[in-house]
């Protein structure tokens, strides 16, 4: 167990560990920092074949409040013909796709509920239909929690079936999914339900973190010079970039100067791409996205801007590809 705390992105203001995510002073994000324990490469050796094998870098203090569906530590695949048809040695995709509910999503799920657990509150929920609805519903299954999924009335109920079959609740509302978004808020914030994409967020960009955890101690400890992350709200990326950070600051990795962070969006939702181009630092959002890659059709990109610093920061680009592609 590491100790930790919150704080801002923005003014840099410090909060206790609590049930809180936006800083009184500025609105601005908070970040969950550490006071890491002492670990080294054989502290993770011989653990669980899951993300929760990085306990010490999580921001859970006791082990009795994970909630584990056993996500995690998924495969890094040398992709060797398609490396060869584009010049590339060593070239690896990490496969997420095969986490319990087919999706990263379990990662922040999975930290964002036991965190909820951790802090005493009863029930949970998301705004969201598809991977996270899944991640979430399944995770509150586990920890015996109630579940409350927030999406507009007029969505496919095929979207959320798997939610459902882990005995979510639906709550339809009347409007887009931005309003589902804001109903969400506002009723986790008045019942005390952890809403894992917004009001349990600083938590829950940490479970994404362990994907720069897995893929340093999948290439023995090594940084790799290119990381390609696909980006929709951004958060996933930052959170990599912070994970491979911690990891220096542990000691675990020595230099994360050859390392290069990039950003791929599908062309009919790429505004981090557009700014990128136009070296602006402002993220003009897409009204209508258009892509068959639904995860990443998020027209207003929340942590867009900081995608861009990231891409400064570490020498990366940002590009889009087509739906064929
Ligand atoms: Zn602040």
């Amino acid at each position: 167990m590491s100790e930790n705390h919150l704080q801002c992105r923005e003014c840099k203001k410090e909060y206790e560990s609590t049930f809180k995510y936006i800083c009184d002073e500025c609105f601005g994000p908070l970040d969950v920092k550490y006071d890491f324990t002492p670990v080294n490469k054989n502290t993770f050796t011989d653990r669980e074949k899951t993300y929760w094998r990085y306990f010490e870098l999580l921001p859970i203090q006791d082990k009795k409040n994970i909630v584990s569906i056993e996500a995690g530590l998924t495969p890094l695949v040398k992709a060797e013909k398609l490396g060869k048809k584009l010049g590339l040695n060593n070239l690896y995709i990490k496969n997420d796709s095969v986490n319990p509910t087919f999706s990263f999503k379990d990662r922040p799920a999975g930290v964002a509920i036991s965190k909820a657990k951790e802090f005493g509150l009863k029930s949970v929920g998301c705004a969201s239909t598809g991977n996270l609805a899944s991640a979430t519903a399944a995770h509150a299954a586990k920890a015996d929690m109630p579940c409350y999924i927030f999406a507009p009335s007029d969505i496919e109920t095929a979207k959320i079936a798997q939610a459902l079959s882990y005995g979510a609740e639906y709550i339809s509302v009347d409007g887009t999914y931005d309003e589902a978004n804001r109903i969400a808020a506002q009723i986790g914030d008045r019942k005390g339900v952890g809403i894992v994409n917004i009001n349990m967020r600083s938590y829950y960009v940490e479970g994404s973190k362990t994907l720069a955890y897995e893929v340093a101690e999948q290439l023995d400890w090594n940084v790799p010079n290119h990381l390609i992350v696909p980006t929709g709200s951004g958060a996933m990326l930052n959170a990599i970039c912070k994970g491979f950070e911690e990891l220096q600051t542990v000691s675990l990795l020595d230099d994360l100067s050859s390392m290069h962070m990039h950003c791929a969006q599908p062309h009919g939702c790429a505004p981090i791409v557009d700014a990128f181009d136009k070296n602006s630092d402002k993220v003009i959002p897409v009204e209508r996205p258009e892509t068959v890659a639904k995860s990443l059709a998020i027209g207003d990109p929340g942590d867009g801007r900081y995608v861009l610093k990231r891409l400064k920061q570490y020498n990366g680009i940002a590009k889009e590809t087509n739906d064929k592609e």
